[in-house]
């Protein structure tokens, strides 16, 4: 037999990558209380609340909110195997990564899958979109709102309309937006929406918010084949949500104090004021990192607040500074991925994360791993920049 390993005892990070972040220490804290069973009365009154506070948090008074006991991924998964039947039309607007697995899981749901593009960083417009539906015709459109790869933020309101003029229904991923910057369910007539608890809601990653609106709750129950995934099936779901609390599966007791606990702390905060806290730590970081040279991938004006993407100076090396933040300094960024592979970094400041603290610490590391490149700037300027910003 083997020896048995110590007691695990994880290193204190500074997550400040594109997810999971920072966790805030209230949600761990709920997270340690004591486990009750999943139809516990005491359990049931948590889901109720948890429930009501998505809504709040989606702006919607959409009936079916909850969350899918699984990561956002399965929030993507669940929304289109449900909504989605064997040779249903959908469009997907494909800008990143997210786009792309959009993309692969409509056709593994035996969808007819259409695809519009823009190039890494770039967003698309509401034209681009409304040509794209009067050819296609799908009956269905999906776009990321925020495409974690990239750092892009898609308008979605304009979009919307367009979608809807074409009798077409909208399906939105809300994994990285949702809890750092708007996100108006009922206003922009968002038909399907998923998110992630790990990226701007400050939990661990292990729950997928959902919210569905009549339009897709009717699609839903009018489907003429069984939904192919028996454990995202959200009639079921819904049957255990909802007042009837049929069993289904034993729900992750602990992650759901986290979340319930995440989302009320937003919600305490206040929706207005955290986003405005997203947007000012962006911004003390933006300015920073522009008075030492570097900057942004994404188009100017559809930058997101919570997910930085900068490109990497050249002769500085990418994979050594990413190492020697986390080994150092305990502070985690990501790296590019796909056409942004080992040109970008990605800097979140998603939920807990988005603070000064976390803002200029990194600016300091940066600083001074820069200099040990060989990299000309001005010493201590980011950080003076990002301070005239906390000052103003
Ligand atoms: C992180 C992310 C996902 C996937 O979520 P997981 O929790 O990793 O499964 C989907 N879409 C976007 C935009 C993301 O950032």
């Amino acid at each position: 037999m083997s020896s048995v390993p110590p007691s695990l005892c994880p290193p204190i990070r500074t997550l400040m990558g594109p997810g999971p972040s920072d966790i805030h220490p209230q949600v761990l804290e709920a997270m340690s209380r004591s486990t009750v069973g999943h139809l516990d009365p005491f359990y049931l009154e948590i889901m109720d609340q948890l429930q009501q506070m998505l809504r709040d948090l989606f702006q919607t008074s959409n009936a079916m909110t909850f969350a899918v006991s699984a990561t956002g991924s399965a929030g993507m998964e669940a929304t289109i195997v449900n909504l989605v039947e064997p040779g249903d039309k959908v469009l997907v607007c494909v800008n990143g990564v997210f786009g792309m697995r959009m993309t692969d899981v409509a056709g593994r749901a035996g969808a007819e899958v259409v695809t519009i593009e823009r190039p890494w960083g770039e967003v698309f417009t509401a034209e681009e979109v409304q040509q794209a539906v009067e050819k296609h015709q799908p009956k269905f459109i999906g776009i990321v709102m925020a495409e974690t790869s990239t750092g892009a933020s898609q308008p979605i309101e304009e979009i919307s309309k367009t979608v809807h003029d074409a009798g077409a229904l909208l399906i939105v991923d809300a994994v990285t937006s949702l809890g750092g910057m708007p996100v108006e369910v009922d206003r922009w007539n968002i038909d399907a929406i998923y998110s992630g608890s790990q990226k701007c809601l400050s939990c661990p990653p292990g729950l997928s918010p959902v919210s569905f609106s009549h339009r897709a709750v009717d699609v839903i129950l009018n489907r003429r084949t069984k939904v192919q995934s028996w454990y995202l099936d959200l009639t079921m779901l819904a049957n255990y949500w909802g007042s009837d609390r049929v069993y289904h599966h034993t729900a992750p007791i602990n992650m759901s104090y986290g979340l319930h606990e995440a989302v009320r702390l937003i919600l305490a905060e206040g929706l207005e004021n955290c986003f405005a806290r997203h947007r000012q730590n962006h911004l003390a970081l933006k300015v920073g990192l522009a008075a030492i040279d570097i900057h942004y991938a994404a188009q100017e004006g559809h930058q997101l607040p919570m997910l930085n993407a900068v490109r990497v100076p050249t002769g500085v090396d990418d994979a050594a500074v990413r190492s020697t933040l986390l080994n150092r300094f305990g502070i985690e960024i990501g790296a590019g991925l796909g056409a942004f592979k080992g040109k970008v970094w990605r800097i979140g400041l998603m939920g807990y994360g988005a603070r000064p603290e976390n803002v200029l610490l990194f600016l300091s590391a940066l600083e001074q791993l820069l200099g040990e490149q060989g990299y000309s700037f001005e010493a201590g300027a980011s950080i003076a920049a990002a301070n005239a910003v906390y000052s103003s």
